[in-house]
Formats: C-alpha cells, sequence, structure tokens
C-alpha cells in the first residue's frame, strides 16, 4: 500500500483498536502531566468501547449508565476538549449541528461517515478514496495533515 493509513475492515469491531488507542492515549496524558483518572478516564472508557464517533451527549448518557464520575456535559465536554488538543480525538461536525468525536488512532487509521437523513451515522473505507485525496493533496501541492469525508444520504429506495 502506497498511502500512510492501514486499511482493516472498519465495519468489523475491532476491540483491539479501543486497547491500543486508550494505552497510547494514558501515556500522551501522562507524558502532558495530566491526571489520567477520574472522568477523564471515564470518557476515554467509553470512547474506547465505541467503534463510531459519539456526541457529547452520548457519553455522558453511557456514563450515567455506568454511574461513573463525570457523568455531566460540562465535564465531558472539558474532556473532550483536552483530548482534542492532544490530536487524541477527533472532532467532526457532520452538518447536523451536532458535533460528534471519535478516537484518533496513533497510527492514523480512521473512518469516514455516511450521514443519513435521519441522524444516523456509518463509517465506511475505501482505499481508492484514500489513493484520490492523496493525489488531490499532491496535485494542489498542500501537505495533508489530515481529512473529514461525509456522505449526505437516504437509503436507495
Ligand atoms: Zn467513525
Ligand atoms: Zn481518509
Amino acid at each position: 500500500m502506497s498511502t500512510h493509513h492501514s486499511h482493516a475492515d472498519h465495519h468489523t469491531h475491532d476491540p483491539a483498536a479501543g486497547t491500543r488507542w486508550s494505552d497510547h492515549a494514558e501515556r500522551v496524558l501522562r507524558d502532558a502531566g495530566l491526571r489520567t483518572g477520574g472522568g477523564r478516564a471515564a470518557v476515554i472508557g467509553v470512547l474506547a468501547g465505541e467503534g463510531c464517533m459519539l456526541a457529547a451527549q452520548d457519553i455522558v448518557d453511557r456514563l450515567r449508565t455506568q454511574g461513573g464520575p463525570g457523568a455531566n456535559l460540562a465535564t465531558v465536554y472539558r474532556t473532550l476538549d483536552t483530548l482534542r488538543a492532544l490530536d487524541l480525538v477527533h472532532r467532526l461536525d457532520p452538518g447536523d449541528g451536532t458535533a460528534r468525536f471519535e478516537r484518533a488512532q496513533p497510527d492514523g487509521e480512521h473512518h469516514h461517515h455516511v450521514l443519513y437523513a435521519d441522524g444516523a451515522i456509518e463509517p465506511f473505507h475505501d482505499d481508492e478514496l484514500e489513493q484520490a485525496i492523496h493525489t488531490l493533496a499532491g496535485r494542489l501541492g498542500i501537505e495533508l495533515v489530515g481529512h473529514d469525508v461525509v456522505l449526505h444520504a437516504v437509503p436507495k429506495g
């Protein structure tokens, strides 16, 4: 493969990817001199166990269900801001007014998404699209440091 991305099938749930990410996240937080316990650890746990993106409110709901610490929106947003500042989390506004968050894998492995009219979100990966984006970046003469792709869709009837 000529791109720097790996090409695992993102439609199958990969628990190892969550563990790789949470180990990485804890190391980065420690290196930054930040605590890894409490509400921060709880949010990392939720994101590590989730295959795709979540709204902050979804994270709060899961923390409430678990009965863990930090189960309120302000704390979750604060933690997400910290994780984003350290490039541990991707924030995506898919265009429906609700920001979503998902793990930023240390190896650059990532999703693109289909957003359905009813708000459902499905991840996808496409090698030809990755290639096309990297080719385009070359043509534009830019150094690509990231990219988001959201397809807005309705199920084909
Ligand atoms: Zn995703
Ligand atoms: Zn991509």
